[in-house]
């Protein structure tokens, strides 16, 4: 077993252990080893898919996926890469951990079935906190330290569905980061690409990695608990694009793919981009996902399911631009985020 050194000692060492060697030159596939102690298995662990590619010296890039659970597009990509990718077409490292939250991912659920965690509201994490917790912090002192460059792919999960976008956290404080990663995410070539506005930043694996200083791509694409042909097109060409411009992926291989596609800029305006529901019911959507809005047009209907005769609701756009997310499956409660929009840069 080999372990990563952790960089802040004044925390106990985690808990996880890795069978997979990071200094070694070649493909190797192992696990990450999270013990849990469960009534099926005393002395049981949770077991992180994780795949080391290395060739010599070069920048180190982090790909991860299934940060939540319940989305499919970066697992599917990154198992793929994973098993693909040829040692001999890469100069420095690629580290993929196709499902992050590997317990939530088994599930199919966003948050982990052990103790409910979001890992991504969880980051930094506790080496002795919850599982998610432990997870967390195994990425943030053991395998972010190892890393140039960091990609995670989200897409909607089972209750969003998003255009296919790339996007890089905004770093204001540190300019050349934000520099950087805002190329990182145009290289991508995903048909949109932004500064993604979340809507609650606290305890993301985003903030802390931009935070840290290093270029950081984010993604949304697609969602509804699946994956689509088109989609995964997308996100295949783009981890590849992202290794070719960080400059680990030979761009003359046969895994390289020239970038076909100049992406569209959206900014999801800080104040009035997401459209919440104030009411329970059945949508009836008004505007198709990427189709063109403007402001005060209605862009979904909610039907009041539980009683008839009670007149539906309208949402209307607040800006001119694009539908980029919406609510999925047909239901919404009050409070939650029935639409988010984008203007068109
Ligand atoms: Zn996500």
């Amino acid at each position: 077993m080999t372990s990563a050194a952790a960089t802040n000692n004044d925390l106990p060492a985690s808990p996880i252990s890795s069978t997979v060697d990071f200094d070694s030159d070649g493909r190797h596939h192992g696990h990450l080893v999270l013990p849990y102690s469960r009534d099926d298995a005393a002395y049981g662990a949770v077991m992180i898919p994780l795949a080391v590619i290395g060739n010599g010296d070069g920048s180190t890039v982090l790909m991860t996926g299934g940060n939540h659970g319940d989305e499919y597009q970066g697992p599917m990509t990154l198992i793929k890469l994973a098993n693909t990718l040829d040692p001999a077409d890469i100069s420095g490292r690629v580290i993929i951990v196709p499902c992050m939250n590997q317990p939530a991912f088994a599930a199919g659920t966003r948050t982990s079935p052990i103790d409910k965690g979001n890992l991504n509201r969880s980051f930094p994490g506790k080496p002795d906190g919850t599982h998610t917790e432990r997870i967390a912090d195994y990425f943030s002192r053991y395998l972010l330290p190892m890393a140039d460059a960091v990609v995670d792919i989200h897409d909607g999960g089972r209750t969003l569905e998003f255009i296919p976008m790339a996007s890089s956290v905004a770093t204001p404080d540190q300019p050349k980061v934000d520099a950087a990663a805002q190329a990182a995410a145009k290289a991508f070539a995903a048909p949109y690409v932004t500064k993604l506005v979340e809507l609650d930043s606290l305890g993301m694996w985003d903030t802390l990695v931009a935070g840290s200083g290093r270029p950081f791509v984010t993604t949304e694409i697609g969602g509804t608990g699946t994956t689509r042909p088109e989609l995964v097109n997308i996100v295949d060409a783009g981890a590849r694009n992202l290794l070719v411009h960080w400059g680990v992926l030979d761009p003359d291989s046969a895994e390289a793919s020239t970038p076909d596609r100049v992406s569209q800029p959206i900014t999801v305006p800080d104040v009035g981009g997401y459209v919440i529901s104030n009411t329970d019911g059945l949508i009836e959507w008004l505007v198709p996902l990427g189709g063109a809005i403007s402001a005060g047009q209605p862009i979904a209907r909610v039907h009041e399911s539980r009683r008839l005769g009670v007149a539906p609701v309208d949402y209307h756009a607040t800006v001119d631009g694009v539908l980029a997310m919406r609510h999925h499956p047909g239901l919404i409660k009050m409070g939650d985020a029935i639409a988010m929009q984008a203007t068109l840069d």
